[in-house]
């Protein structure tokens, strides 16, 4: 298998998009995708910005629903594909326009405000078909789709396993906290201990029991949501092209924002650029550090071949 599987190929030959097990057992364990960032080893939430956007979440799961769009703004030149179309030879986006009410196309904003960008006008129909195409090429086979899940399942019995532990090392800490809470009482009606350290002291125990507590909650949480996206991205990344197919107008944006962050359009007949996929897909798609024995070891299965 090509190591830099479909994310530089958009032939028809491409071998199956490589995936590799610690990127999706990355996504499951490493809290900076949620946004929980870990400091002297208490994790506190939304420190960091979060990798996978919560939006990101909501709207791949607007798209699944295929809920109604209808409230959306409408633009004076609507058209699903703007804003996640950009230029290939400068960056900009792309702006549509029907022309004389009858011809529709795409033109690159960077040359419209001078930038020495040459990009030609483009026509929409073409570029809807390339979009269509492109989705041909990243949807994942139905092989693939098994071994992902198979991997995934595997991960997440892993994580369920160490979060039982974890999650009786913090119901012992916060058992011990509050019994030195006790203590710490029983101290100064002795008159061992002055108020001023009562109070300080209960201060530190207290924080250090809403952190306990904290991370508790991040346990119970976290681990359904994650499990919950994922399965539903692979699902999608296995049907996105039937999908996207049916989908019209503003379902087909939904899509398109949920797997692209920026698709780049070139001119007709030369290669199309690689797109840039939400961190979400990224993760499905990308095929670093993809490990054969590895794959094989955790599903059981013989890697997919070209
Ligand atoms: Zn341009």
């Amino acid at each position: 298998m090509a190591k830099k599987g479909l994310r530089n190929n958009f032939s028809k030959k491409r071998p199956y998009p490589e995936f590799c097990k610690s990127s999706i057992a990355m996504l499951l364990q490493n809290r900076f995708y949620m946004g929980i960032v870990k400091y002297r080893g208490v994790e506190y939430p939304g420190l960091p910005e979060p990798i996978v956007e919560p939006a990101q979440f909501e709207r791949a799961r607007q798209m699944l629903k295929s809920r109604d769009q209808a409230g959306e703004r409408k633009r004076k030149h609507p058209h699903y594909l703007k804003g996640t179309i950009y230029c290939a030879e400068c960056g900009s986006r792309l702006s549509f326009l029907l022309a004389k009410g009858k011809y529709p196309y795409f033109y690159c904003l960077g040359q419209k405000k001078h930038n020495g960008c040459s990009q030609k006008y483009v026509d929409a129909e073409w570029v809807e078909k390339k979009i269509e195409d492109l989705y041909k090429d990243i949807q994942l086979p139905p092989e693939t789709v098994k071994k992902l899940k198979q991997i995934m399942e595997k991960e997440i019995v892993n994580q369920q396993a160490s979060s039982i532990l974890q999650r009786k090392r913090l119901i012992k800490k916060i058992e011990e906290l509050n019994d030195k809470r006790y203590k710490l009482v029983e101290a100064y009606y002795q008159r061992a201990i002055a108020i001023d350290i009562l109070k300080g002291e209960q201060e530190r125990l207290v924080n250090e029991i809403g952190l306990a507590e904290d991370q508790l909650k991040v346990i119970d949480g976290k681990h359904e949501n994650v499990q919950e996206l994922l399965e539903m991205a692979i699902k999608l990344a296995g049907n996105c092209h039937k999908a996207y197919l049916k989908a019209e107008g503003d379902n087909r944006r939904l899509m398109n924002q949920s797997f692209f962050k920026k698709i780049y359009i070139g001119e007709k007949g030369k290669k199309m650029k690689e797109p840039e996929y939400t961190d979400l897909f990224h993760e499905i798609f990308s095929g670093d550090g993809l490990n054969k024995s590895d794959l094989v070891g955790t599903a059981g299965l013989e890697p997919a071949t070209p």
